[in-house]
């Protein structure tokens, strides 16, 4: 048995993992790359194995960087059954026909190229099963799979294979984990992280595996604090979120403070149709959903509304924004501010010193939302340069990731020992900082893999 790692390896997007057995291919997750300009560029190269010869494509969760060229496989002749939990099913279903939309806007504009066209996200539907938690099932037959929470976003899962013992050199049946990504703990709307029962081998993503986060408790504190600050000198408070988890978990903060009338009335506009369409699918699904306040108690018998949210789902409605010119909220994707309609109210409202500017998701190296996390004075903006005078402040507990203590404590199964651990989805400093982390905690070997590594088993 063989992985070859080709994605989600140098960088922290585009997750991919081949698995070859004598009895058939897996691929496990198939991610876009992002970032600007060089990483997205790689999302057009050709697949280094031919997508007709694979029996079958296992997802860990709904982000993009996880499932963004699942239609490309289909469009290039992939041929059998993609399984997800059903919610990941839905939601990267919203995911992959916003990303198109995106795309075919930009083809429109700027002559972009098209990854792949509506027709091969309904094509991708066809092949799709939703298969629950806990259940065993057979992507190739012999081969086990399964399903179990990773705590990170609604109906996120890791995965478990297990190989029996003639595919393996060691003539001993094995267990791989794939860890997806892994959640940050005491997420007020869903389950904990589900521990490792054994495992033989830990493919284990690093996204935070030098950082240590504050506790969740803090973030309603923080959160209270940066609004009255913003909106109490009469600015504009912008929140770039992701639209899949971080904007949920925005609107459930909010909804609590606002119970409690910690908050000023201000309008709250929810500016992204993807976090609009996503937001019905966490109702939906909210039997996934693990709340940390009694759901009947919220007045409105809703988590994620409250009387002064407007949903601003078309063009025209996002732009009646620019008519309001009261203190208010504006939360808009994307989340790392490399498109999407956060990118008007930036520039509106960036270098406004009375506003400010709420970063509560991870930013990738090249992206915009890097520059001006790390302090950029100036930054372009639609070809204009754009001077950063709002206030800048980040709430690092609303980290859709565990920290590296969260992971190493998962690493930890509750039978036997991890023989070794591979360290993807990170930056490179990241990742080697992991490393020697990890080798004081634990005995398993700690290996970096690279780009297009074949590792046999
Ligand atoms: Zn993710």
């Amino acid at each position: 048995m063989q992985i070859l790692f080709l994605g989600g390896v140098d960088e922290v997007t585009g997750s991919c993992f081949l698995i070859k057995t004598s009895r058939g291919k897996l691929l496990i997750d198939c991610g876009m790359f992002q970032g600007e300009k060089e990483e997205a560029k790689h999302n057009f190269d050709q697949f280094s194995f031919d997508p007709k010869s694979l029996d079958a494509v296992l997802v860990t969760h709904a982000h993009v960087d996880h499932t963004g060229r699942l239609p490309l496989l289909v469009k290039e002749g992939f041929g059998g059954l993609v399984y997800f939990t059903p919610p990941t099913k839905t939601v990267a279903m919203l995911i992959l026909e916003d990303a198109q939309r995106v795309m075919a806007e930009n083809a429109e504009k700027h002559g972009d190229k098209i990854l792949y066209l509506p027709e091969d996200i309904s094509r991708l539907k066809t092949r799709s099963r939703g298969i629950n938690y806990h259940t065993e099932f057979e992507p190739i037959p012999g081969i086990k799979a399964m399903f179990h929470n990773a705590g990170h976003i609604l109906g996120s899962a890791y995965l478990s294979l297990d190989i029996p013992a003639e595919e393996m050199t060691s003539g001993q049946a094995t267990r791989f984990i794939f860890s997806g990504d892994i959640g940050n703990d005491a997420v007020p709307i869903l389950p904990e992280t589900e521990p490792i029962d054994h495992a033989d081998y830990v493919i284990v993503e690093s996204t935070y595996g030098n950082r240590e986060h504050e506790p969740v408790a803090v973030r309603q504190e923080k959160l209270q604090e940066m609004i009255s600050k913003v909106i109490g000198r009469g600015g504009s408070l912008l929140i770039p979120a992701f639209s899949v988890e971080r904007t949920q978990e925005l609107l459930y903060a909010l909804d609590e403070l606002f119970d409690q009338k910690k908050l000023p009335k201000v309008p709250i506009y929810l500016d992204s149709p993807l976090a609009i369409h996503t937001t019905e699918a966490y109702r939906q699904y909210k039997d996934y959903l693990q709340f940390d306040r009694k759901i009947l108690s919220s007045p409105d018998a809703d988590f994620f509304s409250f009387p002064n949210l407007k949903l601003t789902l078309t063009q025209q409605e996002s732009k009646t924004i620019n008519n309001d010119h009261r203190p208010k909220i504006i939360i808009a994707g994307s989340g790392m501010m490399t498109g999407g309609r956060i990118l008007h109210h930036l520039k509106r409202y960036l270098n406004d010193e009375k506003s400010g500017l709420l970063i509560i998701g991870y930013q990738a190296e090249g992206t915009l939302g890097r520059r001006i996390f790390d302090g950029a004075s100036k930054v372009m903006i639609y070809g204009d340069e754009v001077d950063v005078r709002a206030s800048v402040e980040a709430i690092g507990a609303f980290s859709a990731h565990g920290d590296r203590n969260k992971l190493a404590r998962w690493l930890v199964p509750k039978s036997g020992e991890v023989k070794k651990i591979f360290l993807v989805h990170g930056e490179e400093v990241v990742k080697v900082d992991f490393k020697s982390f990890l080798q004081d905690k634990v005995s398993s070997e700690v290996i970096i893999p690279k780009f297009a590594e074949n590792f046999e088993f």
